[in-house]
């Protein structure tokens, strides 16, 4: 099995860049390895699934409600703001704005809410909800067929059905969305444009979304770019000396109506890129998202829809009676805060308290995305002194998180084409792709789904960030 499934990963593209290839993350075809996966599938509850499931469009209806109401995302990240220099530009550039009062009709998301499954309570509880980059919708479905497939081989000696592995559908589902996002720009010479980063080893994920995006509906022409290439274009078009006579063509007026580049309308900007301080090494990549923002395309996320997205505001909508002021549908918020892990501000000065005491059941959070950045055990205790002894804003920058023990299972994980044998947990992500026309919701569904499994002994969980390994479930 373990001979067959790296054979199938390389066959069919379950590929990234290999660290130790110096090109790997620059050019597509050079270094590649297969990504990290599960030989077979985590086993999980029917019951559990389906709640995961329908918590998708539910959770995409709130970011929708919440981006539209600035006032509660700007108080809301107040004092994060003095505390945290990169939540600070993002808010300058809601800020911005606001004061021009930007509306975007149209609304592209591209969510994934990431939950565990408490052992001891047997609750399904969110990790995060991630609004922006939500990464592994291409590589998510590879895993899923390449263990189907290993089943369709094995399952009979192993006593497994691979009918009990559900299928996958997001890429479909956000290819569909973006074709969709496009149709309602309504530009037929448009373009979906990637905005990636500059050198990325999880390319093929993304690549993945183009080349279905290109395959199933090739009237939806895309670019790739980074953020310089971008400030760099969009230069030589404003300033160039070819600059006046483009200005005559048309669909190229003022900047902050259409967003033009090599003469094109962009009609959708998906971010790859953009949701961490590395992501702008200059004031050209903050130059650059702030004229992205200010454009008419439709941007996945916008600015709003990612400070949505943000933990500080997780918190925020798990204080009783947040969730009332943004929807109306009580079953709805039931079902929201039944999955609310313990959340809470450092501020409360009692749940500190706690924490220094019992670091071991929190996880501290700063407001950063892409793993590697929580803090756990004695290093929750530490960092909570030093922030007291400090007494200054410094506490606004984290939340608490109650820690949550997902059940340890024994399983098969493969990296660099070696098979270890170990104890592992799970986290599953659930998809949701929500497009909107200013009253006309155009697509809200649960789309698709990621399973990712690491060593229980470690306390991050990122693929990219070499902790974790793709996987896909087993309903029981
Ligand atoms: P990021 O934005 O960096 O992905 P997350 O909140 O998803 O931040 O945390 C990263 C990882 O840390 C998760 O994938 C999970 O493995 C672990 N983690 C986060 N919160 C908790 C928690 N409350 N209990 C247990 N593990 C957690
Ligand atoms: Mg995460």
């Amino acid at each position: 099995m373990v001979y067959d499934s790296l054979v199938w990963s390389s066959l069919h593209g379950l590929v990234v860049g290999d660290k130790s290839a110096q090109r790997s993350g620059k050019v597509p075809g050079v270094g590649l390895v297969h990504a990290p996966f599960a030989l077979l599938p985590v086993p999980f509850p029917e019951s559990h699934w389906t709640q995961a499931c329908e918590l998708a469009p539910i959770f995409s209806e709130l970011v929708d409600r919440v981006s539209l109401d600035g006032k509660f995302l700007q108080d809301s990240l107040s004092r994060t703001k003095k505390a945290d220099s990169f939540m600070s530009r993002l808010l300058d550039i809601h800020s911005k704005m606001l004061e021009i009062n930007k509306k975007e009709e149209i609304r592209l998301g591209l969510h994934r809410s990431d939950y565990m499954l408490d052992e001891q309570t047997k609750l399904l509880l969110q990790i995060e909800l991630n609004t922006i980059s939500s990464s592994f919708p291409g590589l998510s479905c590879l895993v899923n067929e390449l263990q189907r497939s290993l089943l369709n081989q094995h399952g009979e000696d192993l006593g497994l059905d691979p009918k009990r592995i559900p299928s996958n559908s997001a890429v479909s589902h956000f290819v569909e969305a973006f074709a969709k996002a496009w149709n309602e720009y309504n530009n037929p010479r448009a373009v979906v444009m990637f905005v990636v980063q500059a050198e990325e080893r999880n390319m093929y994920d993304q690549h993945w979304l183009s080349a279905i995006l290109n395959e199933r509906y090739p009237f939806c022409s895309q670019q790739r770019l980074n953020f310089l290439n971008f400030i760099t274009h969009i230069t030589l078009k404003l300033f160039g000396k070819h600059w006046q006579k483009l200005m005559q063509k048309e669909n190229f007026y003022r900047m902050e109506h259409f967003f033009c580049m090599g003469g094109k309308t962009i009609a959708v900007v998906y971010f790859r890129a953009g949701y961490a301080p590395n992501d702008y090494p200059s004031e050209s990549e903050w130059r650059a998202r702030l004229l992205m923002e200010q454009s008419s395309a439709i941007k996945c996320p916008s600015i709003s829809y990612h400070l949505a997205g943000t933990k500080k505001i997780q918190q925020e909508l798990a204080k009783p009676n947040v969730l009332e002021r943004f929807l109306d549908n009580k079953e709805d918020i039931a079902k929201l805060r039944e999955c609310f892990a313990g959340l809470w501000s450092l501020d409360d000065s009692d749940i500190v308290e706690k924490a220094i005491e019992k670091p071991e059941l929190f996880v501290m959070k700063p407001q950063r995305e892409g793993g590697g950045n929580n803090i756990y055990g004695v290093d929750v205790r530490e960092t909570l002194q030093r922030l007291q002894k400090e007494g200054t804003d410094g506490n606004a920058a984290y939340i608490l998180m109650q820690r949550i023990f997902p059940t340890v299972f024994p399983t098969f994980l493969m990296r660099d084409g070696i098979c270890h044998k170990d104890h592992a947990i799970s986290e599953l992500g659930i998809y949701g792709a929500y497009l909107r026309n200013k009253d006309k919701v155009i697509m809200n569904d649960q789309c698709g789904f990621l399973m990712r499994t690491k060593i229980s002994s470690s306390d991050e969980g990122g693929v990219a960030a070499g902790f974790a390994v793709l996987d896909s479930i087993y309903l029981t």
